[in-house]
């Protein structure tokens, strides 16, 4: 039978024994869409390593069928794995064009096991597939081995994933960077260590070259009238696509919320809000430090913007970003209220190659810690960049303390005793959305298998936008959420960009999976299925150590500290927290403490 959407071939590589096979995509493959929904299945069923640094952890790159076609914003590659800052099922997305490139060469999935010998990349080109040596590679920066990898591949249009020196040694929030030479459409894959998981199997970068261009799809016609109408909902911007805002400020939009309405925290979760909000306005970057908009392949939105530094101690650099969240963890936790030095902590963690969510709470804790005299640290203090920028080398060198804040949050407070005052939930630190002040953030870093994370269900971004008012009471509002992450689930198997959330609704990924692939699978059938990968990892977890009646909670801080902004107090309610948790279980399918009953559905 012809399959439509698919680039008919997984590559798998041993780096122990440097055996390369390229075959068939496996039914299951397609079955499961691709994407999230496979890496479920195949990690729940094959992947047991003891530890996420063994050679037998796997990593596997995987596109959905959606990407490399014309539909606008299927623009992310998966990035799968056990994850070592939490040793629990990682997964992690890069926009960029490197999704594309894979399924034109032909490639629907990437799966590399062992550990080489020596440092090492692997080229893929089309269906040849060489393992070369990266001896005069490693120790480079990320945008020094991209330029280098593209040199010697002989295509400056080659994609390229690559780690920096922080992968190699391990550091355990290390990313894979992607478009890294700093032209524009960077990207990372940035949360739970996959760049240290590339740096244990001794692999320095993944090239990616593709002589064609183009996905066969079943309904072409049909694929292009959807692909107008979401360009249209796009530019129409209908109330709460968000899509202006990103297009104007990139995910720095959030902050004109974050810093209103008090979600945005600082001083190591402190405070909410900041008081240096003047400064930390998104016009400031707009008006003085945005040069131009860059995109991934395909996404009419642009919501990357490069910002370049003209003036002051920071003059000449030059960065995609700071996104968001980057300005949450060292504008907000760590007090720095200067853009020029946050474009600055950024472009040194993206050439060094750490996760700037969790280096900036590390960071943070480094400095709560010293504040409050649990830590002898001299020269260090908040809101001084160079005290963060020497945090941010220390630990991605792992030269001196950094060793230890190589460990991430986690590790760190267990080792220098600081766990009363460390913020985080199952190993992973939060984003910038207090679930003090947006509550539905609390069920999410609850219950997320990644831990404390946002982009599960993005429960933030319908609170702030007012979609959840009108909902009766806790139990719509979590069944809400539930069906949100399902349809998120089946748009990280396609695989398309998060920020497409209010763009591509249940009825436009039913069309596209139709026009794309030619199987008309319905909206039950695909909720079904999400629940099953949902559960799997649930399951996968559990077998990992994961205690859910322990591990499904938040750092006492966010319970004990009751926050001040703007004269309200926020205080959360554990009990409250606890309801919609319960609440999440039983729309999973799961007992009451959140192990999944017998077999991988849900209730009737
Ligand atoms: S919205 Fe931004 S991150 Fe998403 S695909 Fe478009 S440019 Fe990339």
């Amino acid at each position: 039978m012809r399959v439509y959407g698919y680039g008919g071939k997984v590559v798998k590589v041993n780096l122990s024994s440097g055996r390369v096979a390229v075959e068939d995509t496996p039914r299951d493959f397609v079955d499961a869409v691709g994407g999230k929904m496979f890496a479920a299945r195949f990690f729940h069923e094959h992947v047991r390593p003891e530890d996420p640094f063994d050679p037998d952890n796997v990593l596997m790159l995987a596109a959905g069928p959606a990407c490399g076609t014309r539909l606008p914003m299927a623009s992310k590659l998966g990035l799968y794995f056990i994850s070592p800052l939490t040793n629990l099922f990682g997964e992690s997305y890069m926009g960029g064009n490197i999704m594309a490139e894979m399924k034109w060469a032909g490639v629907d999935a990437i799966i590399v096991t062992g550990r080489s010998d020596r440092p090492v990349y692997i080229y893929i080109h089309d269906y040849d597939v060489e393992i070369r040596d990266a001896g005069d590679l490693w120790g480079l920066t990320t945008s020094e081995a991209e330029r280098r990898i593209k040199e010697e591949v002989g295509y400056a249009d080659a994609s390229v994933a690559v780690i920096g020196p922080a992968g190699e040694k391990l550091v355990r929030f290390a990313n894979v960077s992607h478009n890294s030479t700093g032209e524009g459409r960077e990207s990372k894959a940035g949360r739970l260590g996959a760049g240290a998981v590339m740096g244990s199997k001794r692999l320095k970068a993944i090239a990616v070259k593709a002589s064609g261009r183009g996905v066969e799809v079943y309904d072409e016609d049909g694929l292009a009238r959807l692909a107008r109408r979401v360009v249209g909902k796009i530019s129409e911007d209908p109330i709460g696509t968000g899509a202006k805002n990103y297009r104007t400020y990139g995910t720095p939009g959030t902050l004109f919320a974050g810093l209103a309405k008090g979600f945005f925290s600082s001083h190591y979760f402190g405070r909410c809000g900041s008081p240096y909000a003047e400064s930390l306005n998104p016009e400031v970057l707009r008006e003085r430090f945005y040069k131009r908009s860059v995109a991934c392949y395909n996404c009419p939105l642009s919501c990357g913007k490069i910002t370049v530094v003209e003036e002051g101690p920071y003059k000449g650099t030059r960065v995609k970003g700071p996104e968001y969240e980057t300005i949450f963890a060292f504008g907000g936790l760590n007090d720095i209220a200067d853009y020029a030095a946050i474009a600055k902590i950024n472009r040194v963690c993206d050439e060094l190659g750490v996760d700037t969510i969790e280096m900036g709470n590390v960071a943070a804790l480094t400095l709560y810690a010293v504040e409050k005299g649990r830590l002898k640290l001299e020269g260090f203090r908040f809101g001084d960049p160079e005290s963060v920028l020497r945090l941010v080398e220390m630990a991605a060198t792992r030269d001196g303390i950094g060793d230890k804040l190589a460990e991430g949050v986690a590790r760190f407070a267990r080792e220098a005793g600081l766990e009363d005052i460390a913020v985080h939930v199952k190993g992973l630190s939060p984003p910038g959305y207090d679930p003090r002040v947006l509550n539905t953030m609390a069920l999410e870093y609850c219950v997320s298998d990644r831990g404390a994370d946002h982009l599960r269900m993005t429960a933030y971004a319908y609170e702030i936008l007012g979609k959840l008012e009108g909902l009766k009471g806790p139990e719509d509002v979590v069944a809400f959420l539930v069906d949100v992450e399902d349809r998120n689930i089946v748009a990280d198997s396609m695989i398309l960009c998060r920020f497409s959330r209010f763009i591509y609704g249940w009825g436009e990924v039913v069309e596209a999976l139709r026009c794309i692939t030619g199987v008309e699978r319905g909206v039950e059938d695909l909720r079904k299925a999400a629940n099953e990968a949902r559960t799997r990892i649930r399951l996968l977890n559990i077998a990992r150590g994961l205690k859910p009646e322990v591990d499904d909670d938040l750092p006492p801080r966010f319970y004990n500290e009751a926050v001040e902004f703007q004269g309200k107090t926020y205080r959360l309610e554990r009990g409250e927290v606890r309801r919609m948790v319960r609440e999440y279980y039983r729309l999973r399918g799961w007992d009451g403490r959140g192990y999944p009953r017998e077999g991988l559905g849900r209730p009737a």
